[in-house]
């Protein structure tokens, strides 16, 4: 028996479900997909069962800069043989708090924790503990974490934990208006993806007037606007990712890709924000470990350097011009969505993902790893080889889908 197989008939013994959450391949993902691998380096996986894939979902973002990207690995390495936790931080944390306020436009403090769940709660109890107020508009559909509060998928949440929380829709201004009328004086924050990137749905940049009006709404209401960079952010911009449309969030969280794997979030406030984050307790035992910060540190300069947005929107449009061009040769329907950097690939009149799921499939057998209803992720580590290798097997998927 492979060892995939046999790895999901012992862990289906062990773990609930067999696995959890967005990693599981036993929800909608192609039968062809393994659940474990075994090695990766660059952009290129390995299976448990030997099989290398061209990786575009680099873990769901984390992966930013190469998996095992030698300089960062170094750095991480160094300061962990030094101290990696202890009964306080090492220097690093100052380090990297400094570097992400001269990075990022509207900082002017910083603290971390380990996911971005953590962020997103922790920039939620930083708006209210400034206004007093109780609620936070959060758009529909819109991922923010899998913590009760932002859990609308599954069981185990009440239903009333969700009455601070009220709906919009996001880039819909009337929406945002309503909303926000409905709760005027008990609004605490206004909760935005850095665009709309909701599993199963075609992408939607952001659109500047409904980011202008959602400032607008954030300082009539005295109230906190709250960016979740969690999924975009070094993706779209080495700033935060709505400073490019002329907004600046007063809160930011970020994580996955910030520190190119190893776990580590960030909180991003302004001056206005500053006193309320001291009288909110929030804290874990590992968030102040130090090699992740080093890693930060030295992703922020790989990133930099090569300016990694704009690397990884070359890469992302050539793949996205080849796909185009082949699914028109091909004769197939496809839409594709979002920002070149993290694109989203469907096909038309394929409401169940079904036919995105065949050809996930077959592209997983000619060695490259997409998604067949999730935003995808490029990183600096893809090159215009891998772009190359990859069209070929995308082009013979195409052809065995018919
Ligand atoms: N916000 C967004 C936009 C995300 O994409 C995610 C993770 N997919 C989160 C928050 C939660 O991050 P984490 O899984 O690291 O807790």
């Amino acid at each position: 028996m492979e060892r995939d197989s046999e790895l999901k008939d012992r862990a289906a013994r062990v773990i609930p479900g067999g696995m959890y959450g967005h990693m599981s391949v036993l929800k909608r993902m192609p039968p062809e997909y393994p659940q474990f691998f075994e090695r990766a380096e660059g952009c290129h996986l390995w299976d448990v069962n030997g099989n290398e894939y061209i990786d575009y979902m680099c873990s769901y973002g984390p992966m930013i800069a190469g998996y095992a990207n030698p300089r960062i690995c170094a750095a991480a390495d160094a300061q962990r043989a030094q101290m990696d936790i202890a009964n306080g931080p090492a220097p690093v944390i100052v380090d990297l708090a400094e570097r992400l306020v001269d990075q990022v436009s509207h900082a002017e403090w910083a603290m971390f924790a380990k996911n971005g769940n953590d962020a997103t709660t922790i920039c939620v109890m930083c708006a209210r503990a400034r206004s007093d107020k109780p609620v936070i508009l959060v758009a529909k559909g819109a991922y923010h974490g899998a913590q009760p509060w932002a859990n609308y998928m599954s069981k185990g949440t009440p239903t009333d934990e969700h009455q601070y929380f009220q709906p919009y829709e996001f880039n819909n201004v009337t929406s945002l208006d309503e909303a926000a009328s409905k709760v005027h004086g008990r609004l605490a924050g206004i909760i935005v993806s850095a665009f709309r990137h909701d599993a199963g749905h075609h992408q939607e940049l952001t659109d500047p007037k409904f980011a202008h009006r959602v400032r607008e709404i954030c300082d009539h209401e005295e109230a906190a606007l709250i960016l979740d960079d969690v999924r975009a952010g070094l993706r779209l911009s080495l700033d935060a990712s709505w400073s490019a449309l002329g907004v600046n969030p007063d809160l930011s969280a970020w994580g996955k890709g910030i520190a190119n794997g190893e776990p580590l979030a960030a909180v991003l406030g302004n001056e206005l924000y500053r006193e309320a984050m001291t009288k909110i307790f929030v804290t874990g035992s590992f968030w102040y470990q130090a090699a992740p910060m080093a890693a930060a540190i030295e992703t922020l300069d790989v990133l930099n350097e090569v300016n990694g947005p704009q690397l990884m929107e070359r890469l992302g449009q050539q793949l996205r011009d080849g796909l185009y061009e082949q699914a028109q040769r091909h004769g197939h329907g496809i839409i594709q969505s979002g920002p070149p950097q993290m694109p989203t690939l469907m096909f038309e009149d394929d409401p169940r993902a079904e036919t995105g799921i065949a050809f996930c499939g077959l592209a997983a057998k000619e060695g490259v790893y997409l998604h067949p209803w999730h935003n995808m992720f490029l990183s600096t580590a893809h090159t215009e080889d891998d772009i190359g290798r990859t069209l070929e097997a995308t082009d013979e998927a195409f052809r065995k889908l018919g």
